[in-house]
Formats: structure tokens, C-alpha cells, sequence
């Protein structure tokens, strides 16, 4: 994409505003895609501090894949894609650049390693603590991470990261436009207080 135009990050955005997204979304899943905006703004910073060109990813519950195609677009080496969600995955392999590999299954039991890890987790809202599990597991997969969670419990966060020896290293805040997929949502886009944090493992 933009071999003629210079990629910028609304050109970025642009480009993963138009990617399919879940056609089925399952709220046992918690299945949101994340906004093309959001994205692209997460992926302009790891650009920015020296995380993404040449580097090897792994999208954990990548959904439709927009993070992990996010990086490729920016010169990632090369993305692992990995849900349980057979059906997500397949759109995202169907609509990523070269250099994708995917994997489906559990997030949990998962033990491939790369350089960094991107992602966005199920919340929490539905299995408890699913994404604290979640982040506890980059932890074994990558030296840095991106992933996002609800505000609330940054903190939280930040202190599971210590104990397992990263370092939470930045905090982007976003208001989470979480678009009505399911019958029981009442207003047609909900927003939620979210943020992406970084973490790097301590030498
Ligand atoms: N990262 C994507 C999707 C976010 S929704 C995006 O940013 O658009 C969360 C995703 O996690 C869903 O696709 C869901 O199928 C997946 N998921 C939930 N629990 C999982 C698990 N235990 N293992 C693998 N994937 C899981």
C-alpha cells in the first residue's frame, strides 16, 4: 500500500478503517474490533520509539488482525496472529500483507516467543481477569509489549509487570468507542475509558 505516497499516520488509519471486521461478533469473546484511529495511533508511537521496522510480532486475540497488520504495514519483519476464533482469523489472514503466520488457538497455552508482542485483549468483562492472564503470558512471549486495558486498573497492571520483572514504560489514554454489536447493548456506541501501555523487560 502507499508505494507512491508517503504513509503518514492518517494515510495508516485510513487504510485500517477500511479492513473487514468481525462478521459474527461474540460477546462470550468479548469480540470488539479496535478502532482504525486508535490503532493507528498506538502504531505511529511504536514506530516512533524504534519498536516496529525489522522487528518479529505476535498479535495476541487479534480478532480480525488489525494491530498485527498494522505492524507489517510499518515494516514489522513479520507477525504471529493467534485467536481461538477460527473465523476472525481467517479474515485476518485473507486481508493481511506478507509475512503473516497464524495460529489458532488458546492465547493461554500458547508458546511462541518473538520480539513484541501487540495486542488487544478481552477486557475482562465477561471471564474475570482473562486480561491480566493475558498480559502475564506476553510476558513469556516478548521483551516488549503493547497492549490495551481498561484505565481502571493500570495500576494493577503496572504492579504484575514488576513482579514479572518489566517495566511499564508508557501510557496512551483513549475513550474506546465500543460499537453496538449486540442486541443487550442499549446505546448505539458506547465508550469506555481505555489505555495502551508499554512495557519492557528490565535488563
Ligand atoms: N485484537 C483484535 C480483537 C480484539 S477482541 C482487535 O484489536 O481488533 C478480543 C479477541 O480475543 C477476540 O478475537 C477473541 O476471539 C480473542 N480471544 C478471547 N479469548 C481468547 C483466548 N483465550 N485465546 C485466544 N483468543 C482469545
Amino acid at each position: 500500500m502507499c508505494k507512491e505516497k508517503q504513509l503518514t499516520k492518517g494515510r495508516l488509519a485510513i487504510h485500517l478503517s477500511k479492513l473487514k471486521v468481525f462478521e459474527f461478533a461474540d460477546h462470550n469473546k468479548e469480540q470488539y474490533p479496535t478502532d482504525s484511529e486508535i490503532a493507528a495511533t498506538v502504531l505511529w508511537h511504536a514506530l516512533g520509539l524504534g519498536d516496529v521496522e525489522g522487528k518479529s510480532f505476535t498479535d495476541l486475540g487479534c480478532g480480525t488482525g488489525v494491530l498485527g497488520i498494522g505492524t507489517l504495514i510499518l515494516g514489522a519483519k513479520s507477525c504471529k496472529f493467534v485467536d481461538l476464533d477460527g473465523d476472525a482469523l481467517a479474515i485476518a489472514e485473507e486481508q493481511s500483507p506478507p509475512g503473516g503466520n497464524f495460529v489458532n488457538g488458546d492465547v493461554l497455552e500458547y508458546e511462541g516467543t518473538s520480539d513484541v508482542v501487540i495486542m488487544n485483549p478481552p477486557f475482562g468483562t465477561r471471564e474475570k481477569h482473562i486480561d491480566a492472564k493475558f498480559l502475564k503470558k506476553s510476558f513469556s512471549v516478548a521483551d516488549i509489549i503493547y497492549s490495551f486495558h481498561k484505565t481502571t486498573t493500570v495500576e494493577h497492571l503496572r504492579e504484575l509487570g514488576n513482579k514479572n520483572g518489566y517495566v511499564m514504560t508508557h501510557q496512551w489514554n483513549f475513550d474506546f468507542p465500543l460499537k453496538q454489536t449486540q442486541k443487550f447493548h442499549k446505546k448505539r456506541i458506547h465508550r469506555i475509558e481505555v489505555s495502551c501501555l508499554r512495557f519492557e523487560k528490565n535488563d
